[in-house]
This record gives structure tokens, sequence and C-alpha cells, in this order.
């Protein structure tokens, strides 16, 4: 999946690390303990839906 596809809400986002956890590849807590999404990272498709569904606060939007 394209990585500008994806898009972390930041006010949203309580840094709770699971979308890191379950797709290290493609996101990464940054210093603010915000997530943001890897430049180059590699997120296939399974892996930032499942990461989308299990974000507690809904702050991964996936655009088609
Ligand atoms: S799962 Fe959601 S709230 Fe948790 S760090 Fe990732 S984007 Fe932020």
């Amino acid at each position: 999946m394209n990585s500008n596809k994806i898009h972390i809400n930041e006010d949203l986002c309580t840094g709770c690390g699971t979308c890191s956890a379950i797709a290290p590849g493609c996101f990464n807590l940054n210093d603010d303990f915000k997530a943001e999404v890897l430049e180059n990272g590699s997120c296939d498709e399974e892996s930032v839906q499942m990461a989308e569904e299990s974000c507690p606060s809904g702050a991964i939007e996936i655009t088609k």
C-alpha cells in the first residue's frame, strides 16, 4: 500500500503504540508520542487495515 494513502490524525492519536506494534515497518511513534507513517515504509494492506481497526481512538485514516 502506498504510504501516502495513510493519514494519522494527531489530534486523536494517544500514542498507545498499537499501530507500530502491529505494523512496525510502517508506523513509528515520534518523540511527541504521536504515530507517524514511515517514509518509504513497508505498509502491507492487511497490516495497515488491522492497525486501523485496532486503533482505540480511530486516528488512522486510509484513503482509497
Ligand atoms: S494505534 Fe492509534 S492511538 Fe495508538 S499510536 Fe497508533 S494512531 Fe496513535
